[in-house]
């Protein structure tokens, strides 16, 4: 019947008229996800099969949908590795609020998912357990840090997964999958039971095949938490109420300035010619002149190596990671922290301790505090005249695996435009818009007004009309195995 390829909508409408249950979905997700295992490798681990059966498709909302779950994320019993050697033996005792929050709503945890070493990457090249690759081309890469979620559901093993976003974790890789991904506002979602990497910059959000998907489990996932004091109390409005507007009366703003450099050119054609078609269906296009925004990976690489220097120090080998043997106890934590992290994160660690150091302070990281306070009030004063401000994700599409391993710098510009959304707190949305001539992905990227997440799904569903991917969504190759009926 190929369950697992509908979509969440899809499959609530399929369950109310009693086409299938729960456990039939549950099967063919899982069916597929073994089938695509050994070629992409988004999983880390599996569930042992579905759980017990909570709520019916009237009182839950997500009764009946399998999801994965990015292995940063906790969920009480079950390994939260973050793909690093340092958590190897770590289970968490409790659910993060998300994990809590969708086991209310009915849905069904697959499996836990592949990412970079700490979210720390673009590629899930940095994991301690070997990349994940992409289901366009198994060659390149699936993007990252949140790989094994965009892949899983770009191959059609989970309808929705999970992902974190410190600097386009969740964007980046469904841009590079061909799948949804949405980071919602700062504090929108409960960061609660996430692994912290950088706790003023991390969002958890949705990838899904569809814009309409990433609404109905943003609705789950948003609203106020008592256990992070960061999670905002604003009412959420249902996103899907005006979600089918159109882009008639849409104002999209675009920067062109930050466009002139760097751009792959099929990329920067197909911003151009969605554009041209949104404007021809009524949407109307502004320039928007974001100058701060050329500092923003310099800014983001000083305040989330930091963050990330003071969040890491308690993996010491004491209070939670791998303990290595020592003869004393500085020792002790030398080792364990040497064995326990791998390349990138040693060097993260090591770049926060610095620009947070005595004397270095000053000149990076207050200076970088102060940009990102600039950069917030261009990027809101250019929001007071557009409903959205429209991107490419990424600079390229999907790049090969081990490409970008040996040159930091190449890897770090895969974010060049994702970062911002996060220095800022707004939420962004990555929608899939197009094939390159090889068949990769193309993808384009809309970021809203903070908390009007409705508005910036309604511009999204728009862009992914007039793009029309889910027909092109046909052009990917089947993985050996897969479309075999389950
Ligand atoms: N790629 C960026 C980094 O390596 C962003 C990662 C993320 O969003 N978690 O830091």
């Amino acid at each position: 019947m190929g369950l697992h390829r509908l979509s969440v909508e899809e499959l609530q409408a399929a369950l109310r008229s009693g086409e299938c249950t729960p456990a039939e979905i549950y099967a063919s997700c899982r069916a597929a996800a073994d089938s695509a295992q050994p070629h992409i490798r988004a999983f880390n681990r599996f569930e042992d099969g579905p759980p017990p059966p909570r709520g019916d498709a009237g009182s839950a909302p997500l009764h009946g949908i399998p999801y994965a779950s990015k292995e940063n994320i906790a969920v009480a019993g079950r390994p939260l590795t973050c793909n690093s050697r340092i958590l190897a033996n770590y289970r968490p005792p409790y659910d993060a609020t998300v994990t809590e929050r969708l086991r209310a709503a009915g849905a069904m945890l697959l499996g836990q998912t592949n990412m970079d070493e700490f979210a720390m990457g673009s590629s899930t090249e940095n994991s301690a357990t070997g990349p994940t690759q992409n289901p366009w081309d198994l060659a390149r890469t699936p993007g990252g840090s949140s790989g094994g979620s965009a892949a899983a559901v770009a191959a059609d093993a989970v309808p929705f997964a999970l992902g974190s976003d410190t600097g386009g974790s969740i964007r980046q890789p469904a841009g590079c999958c061909g799948v949804v991904g949405l980071k919602p506002t700062y504090g929108r979602v409960s960061r609660w039971g996430l692994v912290a990497f950088a706790s003023s910059l991390d969002q958890i959000g949705p990838i899904t095949r569809t814009v309409r998907d990433a609404a109905l489990v943003y609705r789950e996932l948003a609203g106020h938490d008592p256990r992070d004091s960061t999670c905002l109390p604003a009412p959420v409005e249902d996103p899907l109420a005006g979600i089918e507007q159109g882009p008639r009366g849409l104002t999209l703003g675009v920067p062109r300035a930050l466009l002139k450099e760097g751009l792959d050119r099929e990329v920067a054609a197909n911003l151009d010619e969605v554009l041209a078609r949104l404007a021809r269906e009524g949407a109307s296009l502004i320039e928007v002149d974001l100058p701060m925004m050329r500092y923003a990976i310099a800014t983001y690489y000083i305040l989330a190596t930091a963050e990330a220097s003071s969040n890491l120090a308690r993996y010491d080998g004491v209070r939670y990671g791998v303990r290595a043997q020592a003869s004393d106890l500085d020792e002790m934590y030398r080792a364990s922290r040497t064995r326990g992290f791998g390349r990138e994160v040693t060097l993260r660690i090591l770049l926060g301790t610095y620009v947070l150091s005595a004397g270095y302070y000053d000149a990076y990281y207050r200076k970088a505090s102060q940009v990102r306070t600039l950069m917030r009030r261009e990027v809101v004063a250019a929001l007071s005249r557009c409903d959205a401000i429209v991107l490419p994700t990424s600079p390229t599409p999907a790049f090969k695996l081990g490409e970008r391993v040996d040159d930091p710098l190449q890897m770090y510009l895969s974010d060049v435009f994702t970062v911002s959304a996060n220095l800022t707190g707004i939420p962004a949305i990555a929608v899939p818009s197009g094939l390159t001539r090889a068949g990769l992905p193309l993808s384009l990227q809309l970021m809203g007004r903070p908390l009007q997440e409705s508005l910036l799904l309604r511009a999204a569903r728009a862009l992914e009309q007039v793009c029309g991917f889910a027909a092109l969504r046909k052009a990917r190759q089947p993985l050996p195995g897969e479309g075999v009926p389950a």
